[in-house]
């Protein structure tokens, strides 16, 4: 079986959260199993793109409204990355260093999509599944069952996986000139509100779409920016199925980036050294405990809410608590965050996007707090889990179907239901406590480090999908 990723993001080529670690680690897995699963992606002229070495494929050319564009499609000539990768370049649209933000963001995803589809159909390259992600390839399962320009196609499955069902790609009806030939009796599955709308045509067009949790694929149906009634009634061609953490790339034992490599058996000592290392480089005090925040400083992931959280914390429990915390997003909070550092002793913002750092807080921090607004799968905490830091999580989302609180049977993590600061601070509180009780933080370690959440299941769970989705056909 062949299956085709489609996405904006793919670790290690471009990443900017999730959908990049997802697409950089399933297909790998998938071709573990047995199947043949290639990515594409649109080609963006970074470390990863100048570091290696492309063939050109196929070279072609595609029509956006009344003007044609060049495209070539390059491929990654060792497949180093444990599946075969085609990058889609064209000239002065898909070849910048950014993924997104663009202004003409709109034209670089459909030529994207436009590209990848005439590639296909006139290379006969084989494919039997084309697995799009998020927006960014939101049209094609329509454009494959309503364009007669990809009618050689139309068989062929498809299915989408929503990693975030904020972002939707929104395009007004003037763009409706840049599709191909289509079915004009099929038009309606585009639009949503009075707009062509990839991410819900994806979800209308598509043979079967997934979430990366449970929980999520639940919660669309109460609150997916607009696009509610359309998620319940289509809840039958809905799956959730949990993302995973992939080993080669998250595990504290091999990590290249950390200070000391460890295991569960010397988690203790491992972390220590970590936590020593870090604390030193950023000023913080190695005794205490050390909470951080990993992520995109933006209203979904709750981080309006950490510097009223920290000030409250600097105030009740006075020298008991660090906090360190690295990301990048909305100017307002980044700003309010960085200037909270010239009040505060134990704390710390990074502003900016650094993977190395990442992993390194990952293992040297106690918790990790993530009061997300709205959380699809998280990955954080599961990297947390992996390395033996305690999540502390809003219940929503895959955070409430991957972290069971310390109180509950067979629990690790500190849970909270409302984005409140009251229950936020009960929540610091409690980890505070916990790690005045190192024996109990410790068993939990251990615990939380032997949970599996690797991606071997969830990649099959894709795969039977996808035999579900050809054996009706
Ligand atoms: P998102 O909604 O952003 O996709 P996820 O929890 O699914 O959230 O994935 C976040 C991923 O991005 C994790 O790998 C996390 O470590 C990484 N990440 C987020 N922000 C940063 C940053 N500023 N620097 C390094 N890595 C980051």
């Amino acid at each position: 079986m062949n299956v085709l990723h489609l996405s904006a993001e793919c670790y290690p080529v471009a990443k900017v959260g999730g959908l990049g670690d997802v697409v950089g680690a399933l297909p790998k897995y998938q071709n573990n199993l047995g199947i043949k699963a290639s990515v594409t992606l649109p080609f963006y002229d970074r470390k990863f793109t100048q570091e290696h070495t492309f063939d050109i494929v196929y070279s072609g050319s595609a029509k956006l409204a009344q003007r044609y564009f060049d495209f070539d499609i390059l491929k990654e000539r060792t497949d180093c990355l444990g599946f075969s990768l085609y990058l889609v370049k064209i000239p002065g649209l898909l070849d910048r260093p950014e993924i997104y933000s663009y202004p003409d963001e709109t034209e670089q995803f459909v030529c994207y999509q436009l590209a990848v589809l005439e590639w296909v159909v006139k290379s006969k390259f084989h494919v039997d599944v084309f697995h799009c992600h998020d927006y960014h390839a939101g049209l094609v399962p329509f454009l494959l069952q309503h364009s007669a320009r990809f009618s050689a196609l139309k068989k062929v499955a498809s299915v989408c996986t929503i990693h975030n069902g904020q972002y939707q790609g929104w395009m007004g009806w003037d763009k409706f000139a840049y599709l191909p030939e289509i079915d004009v009796t099929k038009m309606g599955l585009l639009d949503w509100n009075n707009c062509i709308n990839p991410l819900a045509a994806a979800v209308k067009s598509c043979w079967a779409f997934t979430t990366v949790s449970p929980s999520y694929l639940e919660e669309l149906r109460s609150n997916s920016n607009g696009l509610e009634f359309l998620f319940e009634l289509e809840k039958e061609k809905g799956t959730g199925i949990i993302n995973g953490i992939d080993n080669d790339v998250w595990n504290p034992e091999t990590d290249t980036f950390i200070t000391k490599n460890y295991t569960s058996n010397i988690v203790k000592k491992g972390k220590e050294a970590n936590k020593i290392a870090i604390c030193e480089e950023f000023g913080l005090d190695p005794i205490k405990p050390l909470i951080t925040f990993i992520g995109r400083m933006v209203l979904e992931k709750g981080a309006d809410k950490l510097a009223e959280l920290i000030k409250e914390c600097s105030l009740r429990f006075k020298n008991e608590v660090s906090f360190l915390l690295l990301g990048s997003g909305e100017k307002e909070i980044e700003t309010e965050l960085a200037r909270l550092k010239e009040y505060l002793s134990d704390y710390t913002v990074v502003i900016g996007y650094n993977e190395a750092l990442s992993h390194r807080i990952y293992a040297s921090a106690d918790f990790i707090i993530m009061p997300s607004r709205v959380e699809p799968c998280g990955l954080n905490q599961l990297y947390s889990l992996k390395y033996g830091t305690v999540p502390i999580v809003r219940s929503t989302g895959g955070l409430k179907d991957t972290v069971i609180d310390l109180a509950e049977k067979n629990g690790y993590g500190i849970r909270f239901a409302e984005l409140e600061l009251s229950q936020m601070i009960v929540a610091v509180k409690r980890a505070i406590d916990l790690f005045k009780n190192q024996k109990q933080l410790n068993e939990l370690r251990k615990l939380m480090m032997s949970l599996d959440f690797s991606w071997d299941q969830s990649a099959l769970q894709y795969i039977q999908l996808y035999n579900q989705l050809i054996s009706k056909k």
